[in-house]
């Protein structure tokens, strides 16, 4: 027997707005003191009223354009009831029937060149408040249980999958995309250790029957997974369990109920948590504090033309119009949106993409690293790289010399602004410029020839290798003369 996997995930995302989404007060919580960033409104007190913060309304639609969800013109909201000592009203401001956006999709990028992409439609996105956070003494020595509201009312998006994803590989793979689509649209900064982006998956089997049916095991709902490495091996975890479980009870989706479970990362297991509430159980209505939202196709399309281009569809210009690779493409991409325009720059201006990658992922990274500076504080502006680099394909200078130049001009504590004089300036300077004169570089190769009868006896007999030391002595006769074109003449005269 045998089975599919079917996964679904759901996944809250803290946008990224000064205020939260019903009041005034600050979301720059961490690392303020428990409770300091609440106002009547988030504490849930009586008479208080909610008032929609149109910036982060504006910040969940584009996240829903991002995600190619349809935007309805009119949303409501809906009171979420529950209870629990971290939802000071009782109940979460959420929205139910009528949420902002649906039926949206955003694909895995293929793992290698050659694959295809993998597409994960899009239930719904949702915009609802976040609630606070208990935390529990675990010291054993009863100091009991405290709650902090400062995370109260913090804008969440809530966006839902179908349950398209198949392994957990996948699963997380979607995550990853999602985070980078999320970071390029600036809406959050999707900084999971501090909850930014939290992630709950669906899961269950599809067991193949006997006579071709698909028998589909109980769902399970694996809470909080706050990391891209729990979410998938939560899952692993869960197929292997599940999957255990059916052989044991042959339990289907018909005989159980929707279960929820954690995860603990230190043994690297699930385990069972109080059951969930239905929908009906948390007895949603119409929120009568707040008035529903309408918007224009106007208003929708001034939001969209804000929208910058996603990753996927710069990975796909990286590769065709740049000739990248999947994996340098991405690399570039992972870096951000400004790393990603830097290299665009430098990569229209040299013509020769892969040059620009193999730099900006090698020399720029690691100075950028080594330096800890960001890429606005980085002194090389992509004109003068490109600058640079032109002067590499146009055989001007080597491209060890390069490195060199570039290495130099990015020296000492606070360099300056480099430009394409102050380059130039440099290669003049230090004596990098090519030797372009053949004639100079024949002389010396017939001279090393000639004093090194064993070593081109050892080349004409089939050893490729002494060619290196006989082109290491030209070169160190002809100061400045290009590696390739050394080779290559020093190669003639010997096969001639
Ligand atoms: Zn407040
Ligand atoms: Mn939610």
């Amino acid at each position: 027997m045998s089975y599919d996997v079917i996964i679904g995930l759901e996944v809250h995302v803290q946008l990224q707005t000064q205020t939260k989404v019903f009041c005034g007060c600050s979301t720059a919580f961490n690392p303020q003191a428990p409770n300091t960033q609440t106002c009547p409104t988030c504490l849930g007190l009586p008479g208080a009223l909610p008032v929609l913060n149109k910036k982060a309304f504006e910040l969940a639609v584009q996240t829903a354009m991002g995600l190619n969800c349809e935007i309805p013109l009119f949303t409501k909201w809906d009171r979420k009831q529950y209870f629990y000592p971290d939802l000071p009203k009782g109940y979460q401001i959420s929205q139910y029937d009528l949420p902002f956006s649906r039926n949206g999709h955003l694909d895995i990028p293929p793992a290698t060149d050659g694959d295809t992409p993998i597409r994960v439609r899009i239930l719904r996105a949702h915009l609802e408040e976040d609630a606070g956070k208990n935390l529990h003494d675990e010291s054993g020595r009863g100091a009991g249980s405290m709650i902090d509201l400062n995370r109260a009312g913090t804008p969440l998006v809530e966006i839902v999958t179908e349950p398209d994803l198949r392994n957990a590989m996948s699963a997380r793979r979607f995550l990853e995309e999602l985070r980078l689509l999320l970071v390029y649209l600036g809406v959050s900064d999707c900084n999971m250790q501090e909850g930014s982006l939290r992630c709950d998956a669906n899961v269950n089997l599809h067991v193949h029957g006997p006579d071709g049916t698909k028998i589909p095991t109980p769902i399970v709902e694996v809470k909080n997974l706050n990391s891209f490495r729990f979410t998938e091996q939560a899952i692993e975890f869960e197929v292997a369990r599940q999957w255990e479980q059916y052989q044991k009870t042959g339990q289907t989706i018909h005989d159980a109920p929707k279960v929820t479970r954690g995860f603990d990362p230190d043994r690297g297991m699930t385990y069972a948590l109080r059951e969930k509430e239905e929908a009906a159980d948390y007895r949603y209505f119409p929120d009568p504090d707040l008035v529903p939202v309408t918007v224009t196709e106007e208003q929708l399309s001034l939001w969209r033309s804000r929208l910058v281009e996603s990753p996927a569809s710069r990975r796909e210009r990286f590769r065709q119009e740049y000739g990248l690779s999947l994996y340098d493409a991405q690399v570039i991409l992972d870096q951000g949106v400004l790393f990603a325009d830097y290299f665009e720059q430098v990569a229209s201006q040299t013509k020769d993409g892969k040059q620009a990658a193999n730099w900006l992922t090698q020399e720029v990274q690691r100075v950028l690293n080594d330096r800890r500076w960001t890429l606005t504080e980085f002194p090389f502006p992509a004109p003068a790289l490109g600058h640079l680099l032109s002067l590499v394909s146009t055989k001007k200078i080597t491209g060890k010399s390069a490195k060199d130049v570039f290495n130099l001009l990015v020296e000492g504590d606070e360099p300056e602004v480099v430009t394409s004089e102050t380059i130039d300036a440099t290669i003049a300077e230090r004596g990098l410029a090519l030797v372009e004169d053949t004639g100079a570089i024949d002389m010396a190769i017939a001279d090393v020839i000639g004093r090194n009868p064993k070593a081109v006896q050892d080349f004409r007999s089939g050893k490729q290798a002494a060619a290196g030391a006989l082109i290491g002595q030209v070169m160190k006769a002809v100061k400045g003369a290009d590696p390739q074109s050394v080779r290559e003449r020093l190669l003639k005269q010997l096969e001639g």
